[in-house]
């Protein structure tokens, strides 16, 4: 036996790699191996913005790896198949991966586990996705947390403070042959994602340089600077902790973490979020259902308006007349991100004011996200229509008007991704209806105010027959 393979998923990168580090210790000869099976995502296979950003990422990943000797090994079919397939080709012995947590992911590495086994190849997997895993963090008499607070006073005690595994440097060529990216087919046809690429710079290297700006400039703001869409007062980190090119233990270390009291109230507020990430994991994970249903059952019989496609469409293109929905929503497109305070501001209006159900938001963030994550966008959407885990009442509806003149006081945001309104001022951006309109610019596709009344009304009705209240009881 002469190889150890690692299958590199969501963890592309070099840096903090448990199972690149456990190939390396073995003294065999490393096989990076990436496996393409988007069919093992079930319903959820990656979106357009998703595989734009996979294909530079692993290009990155492979340039790196290349300038230590090695490449990396691309293949497309079942994980199974061809990591057999593989290991048969380098007589390896050995298997290495990190886990993910995702319904089919899971069922797919079990699976996975069980035949290599079976077939007297070690194969072992190792944590790196998440600060804790999702089994990990449970309530004193062992149920899961479907509420934030105590899941993070718990949670964020567990944190590991280790120091990073450091990247190899140097590892032999893997002597096995691979297809080219190309053949992956994951280029966007019509390239719509240009413009991504002047935001982010897919790959470990646009990961650290990310993180540095974040530290530099942000970080000491970060507390109030996140709700501010007209700043860059988040890290922007998302898709590069989506696809693991960096992991939350570098963020951890970067970032202080206990270090001293006053070091850890500074991180505190960023790696809270990064515990909402580990959450909505964690939710996913023991509540499978949750990529396609509400995780709060009774929400299955709201009366959901019937879809007007037209008024969709407005929604999805940033045409709706209404000024900060249609900054994000054109963020969204241009970028292949929108800011987090717009993404709640925009699922209201979707979910509440036009009462679509949130699947159809969800489905559009699913291929035009470049930080597309299944877990994150359906808590996150579920959270925004008020029948997720420790969710915004259905009742609370963002008025889009004055959270645009809370969170984007000047207009800047508005102004910069929608230019037909450059001309306002911070007085009537948010509302040009009040300027009597502006020439190009769509009259508002709904009338907050009524649609409001009509969303509540609803609510009403489907509180009347024993809906919502009826779930939060059986919690
Ligand atoms: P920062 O503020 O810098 O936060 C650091 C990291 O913490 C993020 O990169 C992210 O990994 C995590 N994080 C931050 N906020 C949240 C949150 N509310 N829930 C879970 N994790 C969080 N996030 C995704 O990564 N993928 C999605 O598909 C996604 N869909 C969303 C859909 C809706 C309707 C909403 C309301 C939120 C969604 N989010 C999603 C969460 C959040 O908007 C993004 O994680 C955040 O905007 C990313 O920007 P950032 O990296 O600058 O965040």
């Amino acid at each position: 036996m002469s190889a150890a393979i690692v299958l590199f998923r969501r963890d592309l990168r070099l840096n903090d790699h448990a199972a690149l580090h456990a190939a390396i210790a073995s003294g065999l000869r490393v096989i990076p191996l990436y496996v393409h099976a988007p069919e093992e995502d079930g319903n959820w296979q990656p979106g357009g913005a998703t595989r734009a950003w996979l294909a530079r990422s692993l290009a990155a990943l492979d340039q790196s790896l290349r300038k230590l000797g090695s490449r990396l090994v691309l293949r497309r079919g079942r994980t199974l198949e061809v990591v057999v397939e593989v290991a048969a080709q380098t007589d390896a012995s050995a298997v290495y991966w990190h886990r993910l947590y995702e319904p089919a992911a899971v069922a797919r590495d079990a699976q996975l586990k069980q035949a290599l086994k079976a077939q007297g190849l070690i194969a072992e997997s190792f944590p790196g996705y998440l600060l804790n895993e999702p089994w990990s963090i449970k309530t004193q008499v062992g149920d899961v947390y479907r509420v934030f607070t105590p899941y993070w006073r718990n949670a964020q005690k567990q944190i590991t403070q280790a120091i990073p595994l450091r990247a190899p440097e140097q590892l032999s060529d893997p002597a096995v042959s691979g297809i080219a990216l190309a053949e992956l087919n994951l280029a966007a046809k019509p390239a719509w994602d240009q413009g991504f690429w002047e935001v982010f710079t897919p790959g470990e290297a646009g990961a650290a340089e990310a993180l540095e700006l974040f530290l530099d400039d942000a970080l000491n703001h970060y507390a109030d600077g996140r709700n501010r869409p007209d700043q860059r007062g988040t890290s922007r980190l998302s898709p590069h902790l989506h696809f693991g090119e960096i992991s939350v233990r570098q963020l951890v270390h970067a970032l202080g973490g206990a270090a001293s009291p006053a070091a850890y109230a500074r991180a505190e507020p960023y790696l809270r979020e990064l515990g909402w990430r580990d959450f909505s994991q964690q939710l996913l994970y023991h509540y499978p259902h949750t990529a396609d249903a509400p995780l709060n059952a009774s929400f299955a019989e709201f009366p959901w308006a019937s879809i007007q496609p037209a008024k969709l469409r407005a929604w999805q293109r940033g045409e709706t007349g209404i000024p900060i929905i249609d900054a994000g929503m054109r963020e969204l497109i241009q970028t292949g991100w929108m800011h987090n305070r717009v993404r709640m501001i925009v699922a209201s209006l979707l979910t509440k004011n036009l009462r679509y159900p949130w699947q159809e938001g969800a489905r559009w963030f699913w291929d035009t996200l470049v930080d597309a994550d299944l877990a994150n966008n359906s808590q996150g959407w579920q959270w925004s229509a008020g029948c997720g885990a420790d969710a915004a009442p259905y009742f609370r509806i963002f008025n889009p008007v004055t959270q645009g003149e809370r969170f984007d006081a000047n207009g800047d945001y508005v102004r910069k991704f929608v230019p037909e309104l450059r001309g306002l001022s911070a007085k009537t951006i948010h509302q040009p209806w009040l300027a009597g309109g502006v020439a190009g610019y769509p009259k508002p596709i709904v009338d907050l105010k009524t649609s409001r009344e009509a969303a509540l009304a609803a609510f009403a009705q489907f509180r009347g027959k024993g809906g919502e209240s009826a779930a939060v009881r059986s919690e």
